[in-house]
C-alpha cells in the first residue's frame, strides 16, 4: 500500500543545496552559549552574529534560534544548581531571556559596520499553543516574515517563563525544525559542540566515524544517536536527528555542525562539507498540512477498519462515520486526533468533526441505523483537507529501495 505524503525528490549534491539556500534556521544551544563560569561567552556570540552580518549582505536571510535562557537566569540568581521544580526554572527563563536578548542587540550595535545599517534583533517566543492554533501559527509566520522585510534579526526560543507540560515544545532542536516548516526555510542548521553526526558516541568510541552525508528520518541514526546531551543543554544529537526528519516535511535540509568551528555558517554558504548534511527525503507538504503534522500531540485515536484505510491511503478519500471502530480520548470538535489502522499503526491525523461522545454513539453506522440522532448529522468524521498521512518510516537496513538505500554517506574523509 503505498503511503508517502508526496513523492521522493531526487538528491541534488549537498553542496550545491548549502550554496543555494536563501532561508536559514540557525539554532545555537545552551553549551555554546555559555562560558565556563555559566556566563554568556561573548566571542562566540559576538563570531556568531559577525557571520549573520556577512551572510545578510549576501542577501541570505537568517532566523536564529537561541537556548541560553535558563541557564543564564539561573547564573544570574546565584543558583549553581539546576532548579527541578518547574516555577524555579520559569524564573530563571524570566531573567535570563532578558539578559540573552539585551546582550545580542548589544553585540549586534557594537559589530555592525560604520556607515552600514545597524542590525536589530526581535524577539518572538513561543510555546506550543501558538503552533497548534491556526490562526496563531499565521499571525507568527506573518511577524517573522515582517521582521525580516525589515532586515531585522528574529530570535526565537520557547516561552519558558510561562511554558508547562500541556503547551511546553520541550528543546529548542524541535522548535527550530517547527520554525523552519512555518517559514518554509530552504536549510536547517544546528550548531552543536560536536563535528557533526557520528556512527556511534564519540565521546566513548575512538573509532565513531563523522558522517558527511545522510538521509533525514533514516531509523538507523536513532539507534546511533543514542540519548546523549550536554550538562546545560536539553537536545542531544537524538533531538536534532528527529528535528531534523520533521523538517523535511517542508523539504528543508539539515546540517549538524560545530559552533566551535571558526566560520561554519560562512563555510556552509560556500558550499564546503562542514559537519553532517541530512538530505530532505520529501517534496515539501503543502502548507496546511504541513501545519496539521507539526502538532506535537494529538487530544485522542480513532481506529479504523481496512476499508476505511485504503480510502485514506489510496484514494485520497475523507474518513467517514461507518469507518471507525473504537475510540480513545476526551476530544471535542475541531482537536487533533490520530487515526490508526487495523494493525495498530498510525496512518494519519487529523481534525475531528465531532465530539467524542458523539462519535461514540454513533461510529460504525449507517444513516438508516441511526434514528433520526440530531447529533449525528455529520458523517464525515475527519474530511480529507483537515488530514495529513504520517509519512512511512524508512526502511530497516538492507530492506529499502534502490532510492533509500545509499544512507550512510560517506565519512568526512572520503568526501
Ligand atoms: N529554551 C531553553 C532555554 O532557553 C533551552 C532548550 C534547549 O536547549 O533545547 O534555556
Amino acid at each position: 500500500m503505498g503511503r508517502s505524503c508526496s513523492a521522493q525528490v531526487r538528491r541534488r549534491p549537498r553542496e550545491e543545496m548549502q550554496r543555494s539556500a536563501r532561508r536559514w534556521v540557525v539554532k545555537v544551544g545552551s553549551s555554546l552559549l555559555m562560558n565556563r563560569e555559566g556566563g554568556l561567552h561573548h566571542e562566540r556570540m559576538a563570531d556568531l552574529l559577525g557571520q549573520i552580518l556577512l551572510l545578510h549582505a549576501q542577501g541570505i536571510q537568517i532566523i536564529l534560534v537561541s537556548s541560553g535562557a535558563v541557564g543564564i537566569g539561573e547564573k544570574r540568581l546565584g543558583w549553581d544548581q539546576r532548579p527541578v521544580d518547574l516555577a524555579s526554572r520559569q524564573a530563571a527563563a524570566s531573567v535570563g531571556q532578558a539578559a540573552l536578548m539585551h546582550s545580542y542587540e548589544q553585540i549586534l550595535q557594537e559589530i555592525s559596520g560604520a556607515g552600514s545599517p545597524a542590525l536589530h534583533c526581535g524577539q518572538v517566543l513561543l510555546t506550543h499553543e501558538e503552533l497548534c492554533n491556526r490562526s496563531r501559527y499565521l499571525n507568527v509566520r506573518s511577524t517573522l516574515g515582517t521582521l525580516l522585510d525589515h532586515g531585522v534579526l528574529p530570535i526565537v526560543n520557547e516561552n519558558d517563563a510561562i511554558s508547562y507540560r500541556p503547551i511546553q515544545l520541550g528543546d529548542n532542536d524541535t522548535l527550530a525544525a517547527l520554525v523552519s516548516n512555518l517559514w518554509d526555510a530552504d536549510l536547517m542548521v544546528l550548531l552543536t559542540d560536536q563535528e557533526g553526526f557520528y556512527d556511534a558516541d564519540p565521546r566513548e568510541n575512538p573509532d565513531a566515524r563523522l558522517l558527511s552525508e545522510v538521509m533525514a528520518g533514516d531509523p538507523r541514526m536513532e539507534a546511533m544517536a543514542g540519548s546523549g546531551g550536554s550538562a546545560v543543554g536539553t537536545g542531544g544529537m537524538l533531538a536534532k536527528v528527529r528535528a531534523a526528519a520533521r523538517a523535511t516535511r517542508s523539504g528543508t535540509s539539515t546540517v549538524i555542525a560545530s559552533g566551535h568551528r571558526k566560520g561554519v555558517l560562512l563555510q556552509l554558504a560556500a558550499g564546503e562539507p562542514a559537519g553532517t548534511f541530512l538530505h530532505a527525503r520529501f517534496q515539501p507538504l503543502a502548507a496546511r498540512k504541513r501545519w496539521l503534522s507539526d502538532h506535537l500531540r494529538v487530544k485522542g485515536t480513532l481506529h479504523i477498519d481496512s476499508g476505511a484505510e485504503i480510502a485514506l491511503l489510496e484514494q485520497g478519500a475523507s474518513l467517514l462515520r461507518v469507518g471507525v471502530v473504537g475510540q480513545e480520548g476526551n476530544f471535542r470538535r475541531g482537536d487533533l486526533v490520530s487515526c490508526q489502522g487495523p494493525k495498530g499503526e498510525e496512518i494519519a491525523r487529523g481534525l475531528v468533526n465531532l465530539d467524542a461522545e458523539v462519535l461514540q454513539r454513533c461510529r460504525g453506522k449507517r444513516s438508516e441505523e441511526l434514528d433520526g440522532d440530531p447529533g449525528c448529522l455529520e458523517g464525515t468524521v475527519i474530511h480529507r483537507d483537515n488530514l495529513v498521512l504520517t509519512p512511512k518510516p524508512l526502511s530497516e537496513p538492507g530492506k529499502g529501495t534502490p532510492e533509500e538505500k545509499p544512507f550512510l554517506g560517506r565519512p568526512q574523509e572520503d568526501w
